[in-house]
């Protein structure tokens, strides 16, 4: 039988293809900077005490009852009621009004691929406008839901900084009334975000365009360490009085990886328009995977809803930024201790997980094959892999292969 011999193996994909490669070094001394998940300076995944006061709040409370109820919908709304308040602000008129449609979704991803869903839907023409460069999944999960793509300017490399020249640009050539997706906080892969008075900018010149603007925020938190401050581009959009959309994860600033919690939101010019936009969100939904697992986001409302546990998530948040900043500092200190003459600025200047190096292909392979130190092609250097330990390795390596 020969059903299946026209499949070829897919392409590896440029990040999950780092971590094999990885695994499969048996050097003691190898450093992973590919995938963005925090380690401690141990280079040790953290659970962190928020959760664990949350589920040690919520044990005894019946979770095999919630998961036997696949549409556990109080549950669900739960979520979504906590995650809007986090993103649009807790007394946003938005929420007051209940001038959105907001569903619980498979983290940030499934949320990216719910909203290109529905986009492909209702606007079955338009194309969706893409930073460059972006996460590259966000082209996979565009593509599979066929809906054209374009790209905008983004990242100058010269000065490893914004082009926000490219971007309003772009933002003004665009056809009126264009889909664009932004990273509202640390850019991956460049560590590279707009200003406030940037974000006023972009937001006027999209209201002067009519464009949509869809919003992934997988590390709400993780640019200043202040969660607020993160949805300070959001906020903007939303004074400006924008519709927009919005894509949360709680994979990184919870921790919270592979139980993939998360919420897509719509807002709405009203709550009739919430209603109808939720019920056809809902049946996209059902026909791909019905609904998402139950466990995980009870944790997620108790610690976004109690009075001690969500300061207590607040504060470790701005631990894990905290030494993600100081291991910036001791890698930038290091280089030019080593008499490094490349600029190396743009470490402690970017922000979020990543620092966009600026290493080139050639450059990484060297790092690879001479000093076991692993990053996707472009150079994005995962900063959560980096620790006292090995910050002087790696500055040494680093400094070996940009001579
Ligand atoms: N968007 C961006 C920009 C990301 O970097 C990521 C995680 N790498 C995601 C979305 C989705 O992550 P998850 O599905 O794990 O929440």
């Amino acid at each position: 039988l020969r059903w299946w011999d026209h499949v070829r193996p897919a392409p590896k994909d440029p990040i999950t293809s780092v971590t094999e490669a990885f695994l499969a070094d048996s050097s003691p001394i190898k450093i992973n900077l590919g995938v963005g998940a925090y380690r401690d300076d141990e280079g040790k995944p953290v659970i962190l005490q928020c959760l664990r006061d949350a589920e040690a709040k919520i044990a005894g409370c019946d979770f095999l009852g919630i998961g036997r109820e696949s549409n556990s919908s109080a549950a669900s709304s739960k979520l979504v009621e906590e995650s809007v308040k986090l993103v649009y602000g807790k007394d946003s008129n938005i929420i007051k009004e209940g001038r959105y449609a907001g569903v619980q979704t498979l983290s940030g991803t499934g949320a990216c691929r719910l909203f290109a869903e529905f986009q492909k839907r209702f606007h079955p023409e338009s194309p969706i406008y893409l930073p460059n460069p972006t996460w590259s999944n966000h082209h996979n999960i565009w593509r599979d839901a066929q809906v054209p793509q374009n790209t905008f300017g983004y990242y100058h490399p010269d000065s490893k900084s914004l082009d926000f020249t490219a971007l309003m640009n772009d933002v003004k050539n665009a056809p009126d009334g264009s889909f664009f997706l932004l990273h509202p906080c640390a850019h991956n892969p460049t560590g590279v975000d707009p200003t406030e008075e940037q974000w006023r900018e972009i937001s006027y010149q999209f209201k002067v365009k009519n464009h949509f603007p869809f919003f992934d925020m997988a590390y709400q938190g993780f640019a200043s360490g202040d969660l607020d401050r993160d949805a300070l581009s959001i906020r903007i959009f939303l004074e400006d009085g924008h519709l927009l959309g919005c894509a949360q994860s709680f994979a990184k600033n919870m921790g919270l990886y592979g139980h993939r919690v998360g919420c897509l939101s719509v807002l709405c010019n009203d709550m009739k328009q919430a209603v109808a936009i939720k019920s056809q969100l809902h049946k996209i939904a059902r026909a791909m995977y019905s609904s998402p697992p139950a466990h995980g986001i009870s944790l997620v409302s108790t610690v976004l809803s109690d009075p001690d546990i969500k300061p207590l998530w607040a504060k470790e948040v701005k631990g894990m930024v905290s030494r993600i900043q100081t291991v910036r500092a001791s890698l930038h200190e290091s280089l030019r201790k080593l008499g490094s003459t490349v600029n190396w600025e743009h470490i402690t200047n970017q922000v979020g997980m990543f620092c966009f190096s600026g290493l080139t292909p050639k450059q990484v392979d060297r790092l690879v094959k001479e000093f076991h130190i692993y990053m996707t092609l472009d150079g994005r250097m995962s900063m959560a892999g980096v620790t006292t330990g090995n910050v002087n390795y790696l500055a040494n390596a680093v400094h070996e292969v940009t001579k």
